[in-house]
């Protein structure tokens, strides 16, 4: 067969599956958008658990008209120029890829957008599967942004479609998950996640109250006794800075992480049976962090055998010292020096743990 390059069209279906990879990550893109907006109210509303359709409202800054064109084009964003803007980028998004593959794999993208300046003017705009406007039509609206996306998979993804379908509970769940990790970690930000059924009827799933510290967003989120049963933790790793091939520049001696948050009190029966409410972020970001958490989990059995933590960890690190850009949907992180980082952190976590229970036995079973 002679070598040829695949077409425009088809090179867009098969990346757009690698962002969006599940109801969970599409959502989260759009969440991710809202807050770069910089909102403080978004309203995250799903239709028949998002397999009729999810919208994601906010009160962010809204897209200037003469963006309308390129928001839903592959590689088209507003957040990053070059490649060397990555060691700095503090923005969720920065790959431009969200909006032009949710084109590339739902039924429609609807977006309704108002600048401060165009209020109480605002524009709706449907997107082609190729990220191209279909149509624009003006409406009444107040700053921020809203899109609107039909029927994920249908018709574009058919065998992710059938599992997302067959499944919809599961996925929604861990959606449901996901945006907890957010509602967790934002501060001044206030969101509500809702479903409503076919028949009318609707469910809030949760909601946070734009609060100023994580811990009250952990009393919305999960209620007063889960919040109750944790610790605020702070802890400060001193990372050695290793001479690096790719860093030949003299620079600091150590860096240091600051890892801020919570965690279950050491002790039998005030961890969780479940390993789940493990909340690991770097600069803010929720990600998957298999390693991290494994290592709590390790350094709390010291002292409860039978339970996990609730942990929720926030890894202040060196812009420079991460990189994002490993998956395209942005959650698998890869840490500078990651191996150092675990060890630093099973010493000042097990320290921690241990001056909390004071004289408490370590090795407790039930
Ligand atoms: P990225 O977030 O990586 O830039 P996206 O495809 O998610 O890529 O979004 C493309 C662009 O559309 C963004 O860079 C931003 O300029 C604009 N945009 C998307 N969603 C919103 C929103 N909710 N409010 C304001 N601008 C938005
Ligand atoms: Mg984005």
């Amino acid at each position: 067969m002679s070598l040829r390059a695949i077409d425009q069209s088809s090179v867009h279906k098969l990346t757009s599956g690698q962002v969006v990879i599940d109801l969970p990550t599409a959502v989260k893109e759009l969440v991710e958008n809202s807050l770069d907006a910089h909102a403080t109210n978004i309203d995250v509303k799903f239709k028949q658990y998002g397999v009729e359709s999810f919208e994601v409202v906010d009160n962010g800054d809204g897209i200037d008209q003469e963006n309308f064109e390129g928001i839903a084009l592959k590689h088209h964003t507003s957040k990053l120029r070059t490649f060397s803007d990555l060691s700095s980028v503090a923005t969720f998004g920065f790959r431009g890829e969200a909006l032009s593959s949710l084109c590339g794999v739902s039924s429609s993208v609807q977006i309704t957008t108002c600048t401060a300046a165009a209020s109480p003017c605002a524009t709706r705009l449907e997107y082609d599967t190729n990220g191209r406007i279909a149509s624009t039509s003006k409406v009444a609206g107040t700053k921020g942004t809203s899109v609107l996306v039909t029927k994920l998979f249908d018709g574009k993804l058919p065998v992710r479609r059938i599992d997302f379908v067959k499944n919809f509970k599961r996925e929604f769940a861990k959606c449901i998950s996901l945006l907890q990790a957010y509602g967790v970690i934002k501060v001044g930000v206030r969101i509500v996640v809702s479903n409503v059924l076919a028949t009318g009827k609707k469910t809030i799933l949760f909601a946070t109250n734009g609060n100023s510290s994580v811990g009250d967003n952990i009393v919305n989120i999960f209620g007063t006794k889960a919040r109750m049963d944790l610790l605020p933790m702070s802890l400060a790793l001193n990372i050695p800075r290793k001479p690096s091939l790719y860093r030949p520049e003299a620079g600091p001696s150590a860096t240091v992480i600051k890892v801020v948050g919570f965690i279950s009190q050491p002790g039998p029966g005030l961890g969780r049976s479940a390993a789940d409410r493990q909340l690991v972020y770097v600069n803010n970001r929720p990600c998957n962090l298999s390693t991290v958490i494994k290592r709590i989990n390790e350094c709390y059995r010291n002292f409860n055998t039978t339970q996990y933590p609730f942990v929720v960890a926030d890894f202040q690190v060196p812009y420079d010292s991460v990189d994002v850009n490993v998956s395209p949907d942005k959650r698998t992180i890869f840490l500078h020096d990651e191996a150092t980082v675990l060890e630093c952190l099973s010493e000042s976590l097990s320290e921690f743990l241990e001056s909390c229970c004071g004289s408490m036995p370590t090795q407790i079973s039930s």
